[in-house]
């Protein structure tokens, strides 16, 4: 049953639309977003799709399929921590829309997505911009109408997710699944939030997704305590932000701070280095830079930022050992998906690779998605 007949079912009237956003992976600039920093995303063919109707009360009652029980929560209700669990991602955004302003009311929504939750392919965000999209046309605010409009709506996406769900994350997920254009690559400056669109040369090629399936792992305040120490670099460094530190700049703050906090330091330094390397290897089809630069990236996040576990790790060495020209982990760490650029004739070996490397530990087999970069948020009916 899709989205629109599980709306009808539930309400008895046809669902008045059907709106979607997309999951995103990332190829490079990983914890830059909140130290202002550069990253690449794509947006993913995975999706989240919302169908709606409008309320005539405050009411948001809300399905959706794999989670559970039906939400039926009042935007008035709606703060800090409350409500918990996902129904946070959709009154979040309501509560945020009504907060900057627009006249929002109660909906009936139903969802189902392909996005994997909890996979570092960001689901949350998919989630928060496709009820997003539904509000906004159904409330008249006009907020796809626009990238300048698209920017207020990914605002408030940010806002669900940081003051209701309680997730300190930063605005690339948002970003990506509004601003994105198919076919191209998301260059993201998360210090002015300006964004170039990157047509990759990557014929005979494909970006490999591999969701790794191991359990989140250490989460809890690993985020925070990351975010605190590059906050603390950019402090002795007295800067407001490690953006404006450059690669060459980087002995005299390492001599300043402690050796943890100067590691995480040197990974957002380089690692915003690396994404305009990236970007001009692949507008140039220089696929071997390309390769190497996310390697690269991944051994810093292994041992400067210490955000990969051994699942992150395997899938990376193993997908090198069979051809990929490079790989990293994606999204946040701790668990979640790996990305890697395979020469197209390879992705069946560098596949059986990683299975064959996981089944040997005794892992769960980990799901496979070829990424093509795909289309923003949208109305789909
Ligand atoms: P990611 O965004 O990387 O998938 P997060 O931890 O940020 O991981 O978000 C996952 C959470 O988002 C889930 O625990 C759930 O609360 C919510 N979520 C994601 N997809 C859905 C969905 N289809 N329906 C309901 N809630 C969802
Ligand atoms: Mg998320």
């Amino acid at each position: 049953m899709d989205v629109a007949q599980s709306l009808q079912q539930r309400t008895g009237s046809p669902a008045e639309g059907v709106w979607s956003a997309p999951g995103r992976v990332n190829l490079i600039g990983e914890h830059t977003d909140y130290n202002d920093g550069l990253c690449l995303p794509m947006a993913l063919p995975l999706r989240t799709r919302v169908a709606a109707s409008r309320r005539d009360d405050d009411l948001v009652v809300a399905s959706s399929e794999g989670f559970g029980r039906v939400v039926r929560t009042s935007i008035g209700d709606v703060g800090p921590g409350r409500p918990k669990g996902w129904a946070a991602y959709v009154l979040g955004v309501l509560w945020a829309l009504r907060e900057a302003g627009h006249d929002v009311r109660g909906l009936e929504l139903s969802i189902d997505s392909d996005v994997p939750s909890g996979a570092g392919l960001s689901s949350s965000a998919a989630l928060e911009c496709a009820v997003g999209a539904a509000a906004s046309d159904l409330f008249d605010l006009g907020l796809l109408g626009s990238d300048e409009r698209r920017v207020e709506l990914a605002a408030a996406c940010v806002r669900a997710e940081n003051d209701i769900a309680m997730a300190a994350t930063g605005g690339m997920d948002q970003a990506v699944a509004l601003r994105s254009r198919e076919g191209a690559l998301l260059l993201l400056d998360c210090q002015d939030g300006s964004v170039e669109h990157v047509r990759a040369e990557i014929d005979g090629h494909v970006v490999l997704v591999t969701d790794t399936r191991s359990p989140h792992q250490l989460v809890d305040g690993q985020y925070e305590a990351r975010r605190r120490d590059c906050e603390t670099a950019a402090r002795s460094a007295g800067v407001a932000s490690l953006r404006e530190i450059e690669p060459e700049d980087l002995p005299a703050l390492l001599g300043r701070v402690d050796e943890v906090v100067g590691r995480r330091a040197r990974h957002v330094v380089t690692e915003n280095a690396r994404v305009r390397l990236v970007v001009d290897a692949l507008r140039s089809g220089n696929l071997a830079a390309v390769g190497a630069a996310l390697s690269a990236g991944h051994a810093s996040l292994r041992d400067d930022f210490e955000v990969t576990v051994p699942h992150l790790d395997v899938a990376v060495e193993s997908a090198v050992a069979a051809g990929a020209l490079g790989a990293r982990m994606t999204g946040g760490g701790f668990g979640g998906s790996t990305v890697a650029l395979v020469p197209s004739e390879l992705v069946e070996p560098v596949q059986a690779r990683i299975r064959e490397d996981y089944a040997a530990r005794g892992w769960e087999e980990p799901a496979f998605h070829v990424a093509t970069p795909s289309g923003p948020a949208t109305r789909e009916a």
